[in-house]
């Protein structure tokens, strides 16, 4: 597999071509952004912890029939990922509160839901990626109702797995974002799902291990990365 030329760079991540048409190279950089980008900084060997803990959990995900864009682990910082074009929504799915959920509701962080609570928000970085709905989401024609539908179904289905396998690590899973694409007329799992894109917490201690560490420049977050990295390694 041939590297060529950078497509696009984001915050966390840089995909490159490849000498194959349908699979681009997913770069994983330490940089780590927060608050709409208005906090800035890096985290000392985040690109490689998440690029191991996305292809851990991708595997995983996949074994289960979660379709997604991986393909393979290629080196500390990359993995091998299908070309999608990107569905500019992002997913969350809430199982206990916390960040802008308190926020918006006025709540305190660590609710249990009664339900999980699936939102969709515009990716626009330049509104600051506003929650949005389905009506929404259908009026500005970002997917159809039918990828809506697939992507709920997922999502869903992606909540009790990981649920699960954090719980099995002793971690409690909080909240976490997906993002999907379109790949060959189908909706598959796209992005990365490491601590920058959940809240994991340790049970018993209710430790937070992602990127609220960073967010609330609480310390030891190369620590708490790695301590997801060895928990789901083992
Ligand atoms: N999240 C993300 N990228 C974003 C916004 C949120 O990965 O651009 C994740 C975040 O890490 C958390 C979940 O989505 O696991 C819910 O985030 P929330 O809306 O509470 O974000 P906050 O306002 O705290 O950044």
């Amino acid at each position: 597999m041939e590297k060529r030329e950078k497509l696009y760079e984001g915050k966390a991540k840089i995909l490159y071509a490849t000498d194959q048409p349908d699979y681009v190279i997913q770069y994983f950089k330490d940089d780590a952004t927060a608050f709409n980008a208005a906090k800035k900084g890096t985290v000392d060997q985040k690109g490689v912890m998440n690029n191991k803990i996305s292809t851990k959990i991708f595997e995983f995900l996949q074994s289960e029939g979660i379709p997604t864009h991986f393909v393979k682990h290629l080196s500390d910082r990359e993995m091998l990922v299908k070309k999608v074009q990107i569905v500019p929504v992002e997913v969350v799915l809430r199982r206990r509160s916390a960040g802008s959920l308190c926020r918006l509701l006025g709540i305190e962080e660590g609710r249990k839901l009664k339900n999980p609570v699936l939102e969709f928000c515009y990716k626009r970085d330049d509104l600051g990626d506003p929650l949005i709905n389905e009506d929404h989401i259908q009026a500005l024609g970002l997917a159809t109702p039918q990828e809506i539908a697939t992507i709920r179904e997922y999502v869903f289905q992606i909540n009790e797995l990981m649920a699960k396998f954090f719980a099995n690590l002793n971690l409690e899973l909080i909240d976490f974002k997906l993002e999907f694409g379109r790949y060959k007329g189908n909706i598959i799992l796209a992005d990365e799902i490491s601590p920058d894109t959940c809240r994991i917490w340790e049970m018993g201690t209710g430790k937070k291990l992602d990127k609220d560490r960073f967010r609330h420049d609480l310390g030891n977050i190369e620590e708490a990365y790695q301590e997801v990295l060895s928990r789901i390694s083992k």
